[in-house]
Order: C-alpha cells, then sequence, then structure tokens
C-alpha cells in the first residue's frame, strides 16, 4: 500500500482516454444551468512535472502526450481530441509541455460558479502536494479535499444537493482489495443516487479480478436498470513488455453523446498512439 505515485504515469495513454473522456461529461453536464457536484475519488498530486521527477524517470508521457502532441503539429485532429488537448495546453505557457494536470486540476478549471468539486486522497504525501497545489487555484474555495478512505466514504455524498453528479473513480488497484471495495462503493451510490453519472477507470492487469471488473460493473448496472458505456484502448501487442498496454472506463449512466465522442477520438488515438498490429480499441454501449 502507498507504493503508487501516479506522477510516473502521467501523461500516459492511460491517462488520455480517462481524460479525454471526462472532459466530456462535464461539458455535457453543465449544459444545464444547475449546479453540478463532482466527486473525484482518488485524486493524486493534482499536477505534474514532465520534465522532471518521477515522470521524467518512467517517461510514460513519450508514449502518450508527446506523441500525440507530435501527431497533432502536422494532423488535423478530431474535435473530441482537440478540446481534451487544449486543456492540457491550458496549463502550459508555451508550445512545449512540461506539466500535464491530472484529475483535480482538469476538473477544477471546468468549474463554473455554481459547481463544486470532492477530492479524496489517502496517500500521506501526495495529500499535501494535492493540498498545496489546488490552494494555488482560484477555484480553490469551490473545492474540498479529504484525506479519507473514498470507498467507504462516497456513498455519504451522495446524493449531492442539486441532485447533479459526477463522480470519477480512479483507484491505483494496487491493493487487490480495491476490486471488492469498489464494487461495494459503486451498489451503494447507485442505491443513494441512481441517477448519478459515474466514470470508473480500470488497467488491464494479470489479474483475475482485472479482466472480471467491466462485466462486474455492467451487472451492477443492470440490477439497477442503468445504462452503460463501456471504453477500452489497447496501445501494444508486446506480451513481454512491463508497462500497462491496455486501460478502459465504464461508465453508468452515460451521456447520449458520449458513444460518438469516442466513437470520432479513440481510432485517431489507436492509430497515434498504438505500436504494431496489436493495437486496438473496444466500444460498447447499452441502454437500459
Ligand atoms: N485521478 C488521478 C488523475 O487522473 O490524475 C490519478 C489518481 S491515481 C490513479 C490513484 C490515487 O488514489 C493515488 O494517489 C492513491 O494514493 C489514491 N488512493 C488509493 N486508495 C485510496 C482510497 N481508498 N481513497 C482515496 N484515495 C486513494
Amino acid at each position: 500500500m502507498f507504493s503508487y505515485r501516479h506522477a510516473f504515469h502521467a501523461g500516459s495513454h492511460a491517462d488520455i482516454l480517462k481524460h479525454l473522456t471526462l472532459i466530456h461529461l462535464v461539458d455535457y453536464l453543465q449544459e444545464k444551468p444547475g449546479a453540478l457536484t463532482i466527486v473525484d475519488t482518488h485524486a493524486g498530486a493534482g499536477i505534474y512535472s514532465l520534465k522532471d521527477g518521477f515522470a521524467a524517470v518512467s517517461k510514460e508521457a513519450e508514449g502518450g502526450i508527446f506523441r500525440l502532441l507530435a501527431y497533432a503539429k502536422s494532423n488535423t485532429l478530431p474535435e473530441s481530441i482537440q478540446k481534451y488537448l487544449e486543456c492540457i495546453q491550458t496549463e502550459n505557457s508555451s508550445d512545449a509541455i512540461d506539466t500535464y494536470p491530472g484529475s483535480p486540476f482538469i476538473l477544477a478549471r471546468l468549474l463554473r460558479p455554481q459547481d463544486r468539486l470532492k477530492l479524496f486522497e489517502l496517500h500521506p504525501k501526495e495529500i499535501d502536494i494535492l493540498r498545496h497545489n489546488i490552494g494555488e487555484l482560484k477555484q480553490s474555495k469551490q473545492i474540498d479535499i479529504y484525506a479519507e478512505d473514498s470507498f467507504s466514504r462516497l456513498k455519504g455524498l451522495l446524493p449531492p444537493p442539486s441532485r447533479r453528479g459526477l463522480v470519477l473513480i480512479d483507484p491505483s488497484y494496487e491493493d487487490k482489495q480495491d476490486y471488492r471495495h469498489l464494487e461495494t462503493a459503486i451498489e451503494e451510490a447507485l442505491q443513494r443516487f441512481a441517477t448519478g453519472c459515474y466514470a470508473i477507470w480500470y488497467p488491464i492487469l494479470s489479474r483475475r479480478e482485472s479482466a472480471a471488473l467491466p462485466d462486474r460493473m455492467k451487472k451492477i448496472a443492470a440490477t439497477h436498470q442503468r445504462s452503460w458505456l463501456h471504453a477500452e484502448l489497447r496501445v501494444e501487442n508486446a506480451p513481454g513488455e512491463r508497462r500497462l498496454q491496455t486501460s478502459g472506463m465504464l461508465i453508468i449512466n452515460p451521456p447520449w453523446t458520449l458513444e460518438k465522442h469516442l466513437a470520432d477520438a479513440l481510432p485517431t488515438l489507436t492509430r497515434v498512439l498504438g505500436i504494431g498490429n496489436g493495437a486496438q480499441f473496444l466500444l460498447k454501449a447499452f441502454e437500459a
């Protein structure tokens, strides 16, 4: 426990899929003027340097955001990807990207005055960095930070007062129990707030629990008669490769616009970020 630091993975292909999806969810939910409450159950440090520290060691951004930016210099991107890149660019003063915003910064920048953001982080070092980073933002008064276990605390925040809510669940899965805790948290959340939008990120790892996760989530959604959307991005086909090759998003109560948004983005992401013939994407949606 607590060996995971998101800085190692900042700007990776998995971050791109997750954050591109997240930005669209917020965009859609903000089409109505009512206040939106966003919960980020696993926040991390908030924002990361790509030129030094852990990210410079892992170089995961080279196969992610840097590769996408290099492609964008001489190619036209689908609007869905363009919007994501604009959000990343906002944190950087020049064309060169040396800072990558994590979900807390991406979400904070998108807040309207009526919206609220709730961030959970358990890591003793990450929570201090997160508090410092968020304190620098003009939106900080709209943001609450909890140094608590989000799996057990999520239900206490639901339903939000305005009954308009988005929950990003992005665990590190370093503890095998995360899979069980995730299921319980989603069950409890849907019981209290069935119409909320829940976006769950997951990696495809060699663990049995990892491969079973999307179907487990779909089953819970079906029990509550909820719609879902399932997207995966696989970038490599190298069995010996230690880096993460495939990640996915499972969204419960997705907006009707999300499938088209991802159908526009995923072929380009697969082509640009993929290595070899194994690169592929999956996109499936089910309407309850
Ligand atoms: N959402 C972030 C982003 O997209 O930029 C990345 C988050 S990272 C994948 C997961 C984080 O969750 C880690 O910083 C870890 O310390 C934290 N964490 C792990 N278990 C937790 C729990 N039960 N409650 C809250 N935070 C937790």
